[in-house]
C-alpha cells in the first residue's frame, strides 16, 4: 500500500498537487475478508467494491469491527438493488441513467440517508459500457439536483488498450464545464496519469490486492 501511495504522492508532486487532496480507494472485490484485514490494520479506510451481493456477504462483520471505514460502490447498479447500496455503501461511483436517479431518491429518502454520487460517463462512448453519454451529462445532472440525489463529481473507466490520458482530460473539462470538482478516475494501470490530470479519487485494485481472476472486469 505504501508503494501505491508513494506513486501518488509523486504523481501529485509533478501536478503541483497536493496528495492530501487525492483519495485512495482500495478495490477488494472478489477479495476475501482476510485479504482486507491487513490493509485496514495498515490504516487503510476506504474501500470500494463492484457488486452489491458480494459486498453484503463481506463488509457488515468488517465495518463492525472498525466503523470509521468508508465504502464504495464503483460497479453498475441495477435499480432494484438501491436500498440495499444506499444502507450498506458512502459513496456511489456509478450513477449514470435517469431510472437510477428516481430510485435512489425514493431509497434515500425512505432511509434518511444520503449517499454521496458520482456520475459515471461513458468517456469512450463504447457500446458495452457502463455510463451515462457525454452529451446527457447536464440533464442529468439537472435530474440529479431536482430530485436532491447528492452529485459530487464525475467517474469513468477510459476504454481499454488505449492511452487514457486523453480521456482523464475530457472527463476533467466535462467536470468543470459543470461545475464540478470532483473526478473518480485512474486504476491500477493508469493511476498517475490520472492524478496528473486532477482526478480527487482513484480506484486501485490489483495493485494493493494482487491480480484477480479475468471475472469482474470493470464496465
Ligand atoms: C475493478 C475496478 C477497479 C480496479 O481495477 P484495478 O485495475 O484492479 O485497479 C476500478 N474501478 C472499477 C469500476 C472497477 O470495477
Amino acid at each position: 500500500m505504501s508503494d501505491v501511495r508513494d506513486s501518488i504522492a509523486r504523481a501529485a508532486k509533478i501536478a503541483r498537487r497536493d496528495p492530501d487532496d487525492i483519495e485512495l480507494i482500495a478495490i477488494s472485490k472478489t477479495h476475501p475478508a482476510d485479504a482486507i484485514t491487513p490493509l485496514i490494520a495498515a490504516g487503510q479506510r476506504v474501500f470500494g467494491e463492484n457488486r452489491v451481493q458480494e459486498a453484503q456477504t463481506k463488509w457488515p462483520a468488517l465495518i463492525a469491527a472498525h466503523d470509521d471505514i468508508a465504502l464504495h460502490l464503483v460497479g453498475q447498479l441495477q435499480s432494484n438493488k438501491a436500498d440495499d447500496a444506499v444502507a450498506l455503501f458512502d459513496c456511489i461511483h456509478s450513477l449514470d441513467r435517469s431510472s437510477l436517479v428516481k430510485a435512489l431518491a425514493k431509497a434515500m429518502d425512505k432511509a434518511g440517508k444520503q449517499v454521496l454520487c458520482f456520475v459515471q460517463v461513458n468517456i469512450g462512448e463504447e457500446e458495452q459500457k457502463g455510463g451515462c453519454a457525454i452529451g446527457d451529462v447536464p440533464a442529468l445532472l439537472d435530474q440529479a439536483r431536482g430530485a436532491d440525489v447528492p452529485v459530487i463529481g464525475l467517474m469513468c473507466v477510459p476504454p481499454l488498450g488505449i492511452e487514457p490520458a486523453p480521456f482523464f482530460a475530457l472527463l476533467a473539462k466535462i467536470a468543470d464545464d459543470n461545475g464540478l470538482s470532483q473526478l473518480s478516475m485512474g486504476m491500477s494501470g493508469d493511476y498517475e496519469t490520472a492524478v496528473m490530470l486532477g482526478a480527487t479519487h482513484v480506484r486501485v485494485g490489483s495493485a494493493l490486492f494482487g491480480a484477480r481472476a479475468q471475472q469482474s472486469q470493470p464496465v
